[in-house]
């Protein structure tokens, strides 16, 4: 397609949309963007509260190329519009019997640590690390990069090279038999068992080859963006700008039209707008259901299982805690039994796995002097509880008692000034069905092959970006399937 002087809508200004945007503007097309909110970055937004600043959706940034990808097809410095850092540490991990383990950034500075305190010959996790990584390189960057929907994929030159690097265990095992086997140390399983949850999946029934996500934040590392990560959908939007991308905001869509299986435009506020792409961002079952009023298609992708959800409180403390940093974990007692809460839709578990982001450890001026804002997230099925408020009272509740117990203080006593984040609340925001992070879950085997292509094979000119598409939800994913979504158009 030449794309001088053609027409292309956007529905959403997640990252996935706003990158979809500016590709496709950069290339000489007229790019409206279409977004229910008042706000563009969708899950990446800010909430200011009582002198607090709170990122209140994704707070873990990895492979930042995958954003400088993004400015650089588009003709900009990355420089310019975005700074971020390195961080020397990735996560402090706390476990129930006292013990700490700070994941270092760094094969090395994390082994020595692991040795000191568990005490244990660190030859299995050394080769574990290497294993993910090797995993991530041969395998793992088809699954990401690629038109894995398309016959022709599968036969490039490197897919013989993943198929010798495919072990049988990688699809068999489960993430968390294959940690038990590696690693054999329970602590170190459960601290690996965890990136199951960096797509919202069960490290119980995930396949062993999810322990490549581990590479990217034990090998590669994580990072910190200037101003934080709110910064990520500013600078987006600043390049969406300059390449000359129109923005309509309080502007629901509430229809794609169809003409005789083309999708030729949308119904916003009540006014047809046409155009000759649209690419979708909203997620793929409200897509699908309200918007094609396609029932029967609404209805498969309703039975796939979604992704996890949870459960945040966004919390100002009026006190500094020095043992924290920029990313904090609370181990559970039994990570077996709390899944079993988290997919299985049991009673809330008593002793929950917490996160707690702290962005004030980086930038003071995230929360008045002496004090720090908490960003506290536990699982949560993706569901839609009707005693939603009993519900999140009592994982308050085991959350509170929880933190109090492993600080050694009633941190309710320290809690200035509260925000909640819920399923319903989530869904509410951003469209994104039942509260799920990261749309379908990636538990069933073939879960690469059953997410939604990042076009439609229905509709000619509809196209799809963002986390419940190809490859799937987290940043650096939503920027690959605008970038893949992108690249279809053009090839089309
Ligand atoms: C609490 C939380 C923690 C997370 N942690 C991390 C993390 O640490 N690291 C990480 O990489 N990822 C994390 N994620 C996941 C990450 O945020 C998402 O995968 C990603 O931001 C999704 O982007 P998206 O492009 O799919 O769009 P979304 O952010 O889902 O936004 C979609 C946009 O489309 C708009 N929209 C939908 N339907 C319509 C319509 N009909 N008309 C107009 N507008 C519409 C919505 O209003 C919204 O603005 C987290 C998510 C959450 C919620």
């Amino acid at each position: 397609m030449n794309p001088q002087g053609k027409k292309a809508i956007i529905i959403g200004s997640g990252i996935a949309g706003l990158s979809s945007a500016a590709r496709l503007a950069s290339q000489g097309f007229e790019v409206s963007v279409f977004e229910k909110n008042d706000f563009f970055g969708g899950k990446l937004a800010l909430h200011v509260q009582d002198g607090f600043s709170f990122d209140m959706g994704p707070s873990i940034f990895t492979q930042p190329f995958v954003l400088g990808d993004l400015f650089s097809f588009c003709g900009k410095r990355f420089e310019d519009y975005f700074q971020y850092q390195n961080l020397t540490v990735n996560t402090h991990n706390f476990f129930n019997d006292g013990t700490e383990i700070i994941a270092y950034k760094g094969k090395d500075n994390f082994v020595t640590e692991v040795r000191n305190k568990l005490h244990i010959d660190t030859t299995r996790l050394e080769s574990y690390l290497l294993e993910a990584e090797r995993m991530y390189n041969d395998i793992g960057k088809i699954f990401l990069d690629e038109h894995i929907h398309d016959l022709k994929t599968w036969t490039t030159a490197r897919i013989p090279k993943a198929l010798k690097a495919l072990k049988w265990q990688y699809l068999l095992k489960s993430m968390h038999d294959y940690h038990t086997d590696k690693l054999q140390h329970p602590k170190l399983v459960q601290m690996f068992d965890r990136f199951a949850t960096y797509n919202g999946s069960n490290p119980y029934e995930a396949p062993a080859m999810l322990s490549m996500i581990a590479h990217l934040e034990m090998n590669e590392g994580a990072y910190y963006p200037q101003g934080g990560m709110i910064s990520i959908p500013n600078a987006v939007h600043q390049l969406c700008k300059d390449v000359g991308v129109q923005f309509h905001f309080n502007s629901k869509v509430e229809r794609i039209i169809t003409e005789q299986d083309e999708a030729v435009g949308i119904v916003a506020n009540g006014k047809t707008h046409y155009a000759d792409v649209i690419v979708t961002n909203s997620d793929v079952f409200f897509t699908y259901n309200d918007l094609l009023a396609d029932k029967e298609k609404g209805e498969q992708i309703q039975q796939m299982e979604r992704s996890t959800s949870a459960m945040i409180f966004y919390w100002g403390i009026n006190k500094e805690y020095k043992q924290l940093g920029l990313h904090n974990l609370f181990f559970s007692d039994n990570y077996k039994e709390e899944f079993d809460y988290v997919s299985k839709l049991k009673q809330p578990y008593h002793d929950p796995t917490i996160y707690i982001n702290i962005t004030s450890k980086m930038e003071a001026q995230h929360a008045p002097a002496g004090c720090e804002n908490w960003f506290v997230f536990v699982n949560k099925p993706a569901v839609i509880d009707a005693n939603e408020d009993e519900v999140t009272a009592i994982i308050k509740q085991h959350t509170v008692a929880k933190l109090s117990r492993m600080l050694g203080e009633d941190v309710a006593q320290h809690i200035v000034t509260e925000h909640t984040l819920t399923p319903t609340s989530i869904q509410s925001r951003t469209n994104s069905y039942l509260g799920a992070l990261y749309g379908t879950s990636s538990n069933n085997r073939m879960a690469a092959f059953k997410r939604h292509s990042n076009i439609s094979s229905r509709y000619k000119g509809l196209y799809f970006a963002g986390g419940s598409v190809h490859p799937g939800g987290g940043i650096p994913l939503c920027l690959r399937s605008a970038k893949l979504a992108v690249e279809k158009i053009l090839a089309d």
